[in-house]
Formats: C-alpha cells, structure tokens, sequence
C-alpha cells in the first residue's frame, strides 16, 4: 500500500480549492448547488459513492461515504459550503479565484472552502491509497451554515446522520478547539397605548419603555467564565429595535432583538428566564413586554481526553511537528447540532485564521489546506484503525 500521505497534493488541493471557490453557494438565498456539482464531480472521478439531499430546491448537501474492509467506528467530516455575501471593499472579483504568494482568496476561501477541500482531499487519499480501515469515513458538505444550520446539518440529522466522533473544518488556524459558545436571538414585543403627545397623559409610550429596558440589558451581568472560550464570558447584544408609527403619535409598540452569547453550562432556556426577570424587574403601568426565541443552538465543550480529540492532537504533532494549542469558539458552529441532536463527540479544527472570515479580501494559506488534510487523513487511519475495529 503506498503511503496515504502521497496522494495529497499541493496543486490538486489548489485546483479544488479555486474551483469550490468559483462555484460561490452565497446565503442568502443560500443555493449550494453549484459547489456540491463540483464536489460531487470529484467523488464520481474517484468512485466514491455519495448523496446530495435538497432541503430545498438547489439548497444541497452532500453525504460521502467511503467504507472500510470491516466493520467498525464512523468518523464524520463536516463542513458547510455556504459563503456570506462578499460586502464592500474588495481589490478583486470575490468569485474569480485568486492565488498569489501561497494565498488563495475569495469569499469562502478561508470560511470555510479551505477546510471543505481539505476533507475531501483526506477521503480521496484513503480511497487512491486503497487504505485498510475499519468502519467508515463520512464526508458531509452541507448548506445553511452561514444562517443557522437547519437547512444544512440538521437537516442531515433528521434524516438520520449518524457517527461516532466529528471533525468540523472551520477556520481555527489548526488550532483544536473543542466546542463552541451557544446562541439565541431572543424577540422582545413591548406593547403600550398609543395617544397623542399633545395631551402626553393619553397614551403609554412602548419606544420610551424600551429606551429603559435596552439600558437594563446592557448593564446585565454574568457570573459564568471558561478561559478556553476566545471569548471567556457569556454576553448580550442589542442588535435591533424598531418602533413608532409617526412623529406626532405615542408609540404603541416596540420590538427590541437581542442576541445572547452563552457558555457551557448555560442553557437557551435559562437566558430566557433572566431576561424575562429583567423585565419583572421594570414594571410600568400599561406595559406588557414578552419575550420570544427566534433561534436557539446550546453551548458545547468536549473534554481534551475524548478520543477523537486525543487522536486529532496526535495527527497534528505529526504533521506539524510539535503538539496543537487548544481553545474554543466565541461564535456558533455545527458543532451544537452534532453534539447535542446528534450525541456526537465533535471538534472543530480546520485551516484559515476566523479573523478573516466574512471580511474583504478574505483568503485562506494553501500550505495550511494540505497540513490540514494530511492531519484529517492520520485521523482517519488512528481512530479507523482495523485492530480498533
Ligand atoms: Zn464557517
């Protein structure tokens, strides 16, 4: 058997790398179906059996399943191939496809085409290789990330994904970082009485209240720290408010959004409650304020000793030459549905620094995409390995 570690090539991971690139998948709207045609086209040159799942029209995900010689344990690799819209200030066409100086750029090269690249350059080389392993490596590109995964991943898991230890590639600088703060948007609907402010005592005014109440949320505290978290503390951020209908009318209504950041230990349902007290805590006469969930995915961490972990850390000292950092993310990822809905063990360790996701000129080191897909393929064959079967 030749080494799996030949068949991962510098130009070939260039060549996906541009051509994942090129296919765009911008959310909103959110249609992936170009970038899994291209991904799609690499499998079929391999024979590797795949399928695409439309959660709707043209919004595809992709499942890759390369089986081993026996059965066994199920490593998933996860990436999403959605890409945010490329903004302003750009010194190059954002689909075209850049490499210059060891960089690709483009919208999505680094959040998150790079890693996506890397994981099926990591399947195809156990597959050229002819690689004895047990069990399966599942490849998944999915959609929907960029807006919150229901579409993409979840979806997958409704329909019955299944494995026993998860990589996500998103940036992280080959960093291990193992788990992710939680979200939820939560939808505050304050209601008054509407009246004129020639005569203020008619009417109870819904913008004033939540003029008071948006302080109050600013001046929220937690008591929750994790230094392991690029960001170690839970947060809050107002990140909309609309209200009033006319200069010279008392407002009835109001709507306040915020967005609740939350570590492990958290739960969605706990930040409701406190923000629920918040508002108890401020009550006026004619005010109803209620509070609603929009979106909501919990925290994860996973410990440094579950084996997938363990495994990854391994892989990358051979790769790499010396022993991974580890940390966690600030943002939300899969990772809290394929811990959480799936029972997975799932790390996130990809190439690309995250700063520079969603920015102009966003670009990815192709050096990091191959590191990163050798460290998946010694992963593969660790965690797979046919006396582990
Ligand atoms: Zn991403």
């Amino acid at each position: 058997m030749a080494d799996p570690l030949s068949y991962i090539r510098e130009d070939e991971a260039l060549a996906i790398l541009l051509a994942l690139v090129r296919a765009g998948g911008v959310n909103p709207p959110g249609e992936t179906a170009n970038v899994i045609r291209e991904l799609a086209e690499h499998l079929d040159a391999d024979g590797i059996p795949y399928e695409v799942l439309p959660a709707r029209p043209r919004v595809d995900s992709l499942v890759a399943t390369l089986a081993g010689q026996r059965p066994g344990k199920t490593l998933l690799l996860n990436g999403h191939v959605d890409v945010v819209p490329p903004g302003a200030n750009w010194t190059m066409d954002p689909f075209v496809g850049v490499f210059r100086d060891g960089r690709v750029y483009g919208r999505g090269a680094c959040d998150m085409k790079a890693g996506v690249a890397a994981m099926l350059l990591a399947q195809l080389a156990l597959r050229r290789a002819g690689a004895p392993f047990a069990g399966h490596l599942v490849f998944t590109a999915v959609a929907d990330e960029e807006t919150g995964g229901e579409l993409g991943t979840r979806f997958l898991l409704q329909r019955g994904l299944k494995a026993d230890y998860a990589v996500i590639g998103e940036p992280s600088n080959l960093r291990v970082e193992l788990g992710n703060r939680g979200l939820a948007w939560f939808r505050i609907a304050v209601r008054g009485k509407a009246g004129h402010p020639g005569r203020p005592a008619t009417g109870v005014n819904a913008v004033a209240y939540a003029g008071k109440l948006v302080s109050a949320i600013a001046d929220m505290k937690f008591s929750g720290r994790n230094e392991l978290f690029e960001v170690p503390t839970p947060s809050i951020t107002v990140t909309m408010i609309q209200g009033g209908v006319k200069a010279n009318v008392i407002p009835d209504d109001c709507v306040v959004t915020c967005d609740r950041r939350l570590l492990p230990g958290e739960t969605t349902g706990g930040a409701l409650a406190e923000l629920e007290s918040v508002i108890a805590d401020l009550p006026q006469p004619g005010i109803t304020a209620t509070v609603s969930t929009l979106h909501a995915m919990e925290a994860y961490v996973v410990s440094q000793d579950e084996p997938v972990v363990r495994a990854l850390a391994g892989a990358h000292a051979r790769v790499l030459g010396a022993p991974p950092q580890y940390g966690a993310k600030g943002g939300g990822t899969d990772g809290s549905f394929l811990y959480h809905e799936g029972g997975i063990p799932t790390v996130l360790y990809g190439p690309g620094n995250v700063e520079l996701a969603h920015t102009a000129d966003e670009y990815v080191d192709l050096a990091g995409v191959v590191a990163a897909a050798k460290v998946y393929t010694l992963l593969a064959l660790d965690l797979l390995a046919v006396d582990q079967g």
